[in-house]
């Protein structure tokens, strides 16, 4: 069977992940659609006579509004500053690349075969990419006959690059030691951050076993233990967690149903007005015509984001930027054996 290099990533956390399959989700169009038009705006800028890739996704793009417009622009700028000059090629047909070991074909956002580089673009979330740019690193240096190559993951939204380099052998073994776990008969599903895309998420074992062990604390709470006692036990906490995880998923695919049928017995639906907003663009007009006082109306406006003013202003904006407190966030990772 072959390994989409995509999923490496998730391979390399659980060996028997496998992507769910059906239509993609709003967010996942959106991203595919801010990767077809930073692709079709990088081959324009070239001014080829040649026309680009139509789109062949069986859905129709997603619309994108000012804020996608503005982060596959910054991923735009991001990209050609790397590149300094050189040509990035974004054409489809130019950027499938066989992937040693996974009998699979991967398509990069990016190329400059020259300089050995290759662009990904990503919205969403900052995550490892690492094993996906493995294998494109790994599919490169293969075909150019070459000892290292470059990835550069381009996060639109968060407005970060990560820069991955990689010799021929490092590659080699991301990409080979993912597909003997995969291809190994004993493997273990390990519950990890992707679970939730996996096609086996409602029936894996490891999340019910990990589900029914809360539901065991759960049972030895209603006996009269307390709950103080989990959250005083490293372990008990930790196996606390890792079920409540699983239920909190089923939870909201659980009310994510209950909605569409229009609500169940003691669940019911409420429908709420849309959000009134004001239209950006004809606010400064609208202020002078009505001789409001500006900084009056600046005050209702949300927080401006630091790096928006960092657009607009350049290094004078950290005239005025300061930084809140330190914010720890708790996430999912790799249990030790
Ligand atoms: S649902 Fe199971 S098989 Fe899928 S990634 Fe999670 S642990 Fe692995």
């Amino acid at each position: 069977m072959s390994l989409r290099c995509s999923a490496l990533p998730k391979l390399a956390v659980c060996s028997s992940f496998e992507g769910k399959r059906g239509p993609a989700g709003p967010a996942a169009l959106r991203g595919t659609t801010v990767d077809y038009e930073w692709r079709k705006a990088i081959f324009e800028m070239v001014g080829s006579d040649e026309e680009f890739d139509a789109w062949d996704n069986s859905e129709a793009p997603s619309e994108l509004n000012a804020d996608d417009l503005a982060s596959m622009q910054w991923g735009i700028n991001a990209a050609t500053d790397i590149a300094g000059g050189a040509l990035i090629e974004t054409r489809a047909s130019k950027l499938k690349v066989d992937i040693p070991h996974t009998g699979s074909t991967g398509e990069m956002d990016g190329l400059i075969e020259g300089k050995r580089i290759t662009f990904d673009l990503k919205t969403g979330m900052i995550r490892n990419y690492r094993e996906q740019m493995a294998g494109y690193a790994l599919g490169m240096m293969a075909r150019t006959f070459t000892d290292d190559w470059t990835c550069y993951l381009i996060f639109c939204d968060q407005q970060e690059v990560v820069r991955h380099e990689f010799t021929h052998d490092e590659a080699f073994d991301i990409v080979k030691n993912i597909a003997a776990a995969y291809h190994t008969d004993e493997k273990q599903p390990t519950p990890n951050e992707y679970c939730g895309w996996c096609q086996h998420a409602n029936t894996c074992d490891a999340r019910l076993i990990a589900a029914n062990k809360t539901f065991g604390q759960t049972a030895r709470l209603i006996a009269g233990e307390d709950f103080d006692e989990i959250l005083g036990d490293e372990e008990a906490l930790a196996e606390f967690l890792d079920g409540a995880s699983v239920i909190g998923d089923y939870q909201a695919q659980g009310k994510t149903r209950a909605k569409e049928i229009g609500g169940i017995n003691g669940w019911k639906t409420v429908k709420f007005k849309g959000r009134e907003f004001v239209d950006k663009k004809a606010l400064p007009g609208f202020i002078k015509k009505n001789g409001l006082d500006l900084a009056d109306v600046l005050g209702y406006c949300a927080a401006l984001p630091a790096n928006k003013l960092r657009e607009l202003a350049g290094e004078k904006a950290d005239e005025i930027i300061s930084r809140g407190k330190e914010v720890i966030q708790l996430r999912k990772t790799k249990k030790d054996k």
